[in-house]
């Protein structure tokens, strides 16, 4: 059985003999921007859709610490841009915060805007290993022509990028859903992406896109809760589906914005063997320890 409590947490990855957990996806901001995000979903703003209650309202020195507590040897810290001109601090913030914490993967993110390919070149020599964009929240296309030579520099590159493009949980239309990532990945078949959320809605369609891109990956954000499961839940007919793919799909959990416990995201994905028995322990050392450290060359 999964973990009920955050404390229960290591001894789960400790019984499937895992040296702990690797999360692509959880996010740290500069404090003021940090509790602006907060407000929004205490609003159930407009991108947001429904009361989503934070956990982890907590400074960030406690938030890290609750990282190293659950077993996390290596998280990211996602940073996405809302409008121009913002990509470059939070790239900034990222990346000084992985000089000062080793465990935090060196992140970084680029909106579409004028400078965008020098922005992206210097965080690859910066040292970046993850990148995040998020076009729901940026409102814009991901196949817009400035971003054509990122996407050309980061499938060169091998680094992954983390994209929210699926239209949860509130579509924007032009902005989000499968085909705009699809004329990215049909242009550059070998970048390396992530497909934040395993897609959802849009589950089937980004499995598909899966199948044809051999570096598409997904992530597990937030995905088989009870909290999404409410709102979009995944296909039980798709679960063999991720048996199939072991080597892409990857843990995430939205960290600290998330409203429930680190646990049930762990949880969540422990009982899918009740309904597909080839989610087994195998398949949960890949997503939760394997999968992550070949992403992100830990
Ligand atoms: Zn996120």
């Amino acid at each position: 059985m999964g973990p009920l409590h955050d404390e229960d947490v290591p001894r789960w990855w400790e019984a499937l003999g895992l040296p702990g957990l690797i999360d692509i996806h959880t996010h740290f901001l500069p404090e003021r921007m940090l509790r602006r995000v907060w407000a929004h979903f205490d609003d159930a703003g407009p991108l947001v859709g429904r009361p989503w209650p934070i956990t982890y309202r907590w400074d960030e020195a406690s938030r890290l610490a609750q990282l190293r507590r659950l077993g996390l040897r290596h998280f990211t810290a996602l940073t996405y841009a809302h409008r121009p001109g913002m990509a470059a601090d939070l790239t900034d913030f990222a990346l000084k915060l992985a000089a000062t914490e080793p465990d935090c993967v060196p992140s970084a993110t680029f909106f579409p805007e004028v400078g965008v390919l020098e922005q992206v070149q210097s965080a690859l020599e910066r040292g970046a290993r993850v990148f995040k964009i998020h076009a729901q929240v940026g409102g814009f296309d991901l196949r817009e022509p400035v971003l054509d030579p990122v996407w050309g520099l980061l499938a060169e590159s091998g680094v992954p990028v983390v994209v929210h493009v699926g239209s949860g949980p509130v579509p924007r239309p032009g902005f989000t859903g499968p085909d705009k990532l699809e004329g990215v990945m049909r242009r550059h078949p070998g970048l390396t992406a992530v497909v934040a959320h395993l897609g959802a809605p849009e589950y089937a369609e980004f499995l598909a896109l899966a199948g044809t891109y051999p570096r598409l990956h997904l992530d597990t954000t937030m995905v088989f809760t009870d909290f999404f499961e409410a709102a979009a839940p995944f296909p039980p007919e798709l679960l063999p589906r991720l048996a199939e793919l072991p080597d892409r799909i990857v843990l995430g959990s939205d960290f600290p914005n998330i409203p429930y416990l680190y646990a049930h995201q762990l949880e969540s994905l422990d009982r899918l063997r009740d309904l597909e028995p080839a989610l087994d322990d195998d398949w949960l050392r890949a997503v939760c320890w394997f999968n992550g450290k070949r992403l992100l060359g830990v």
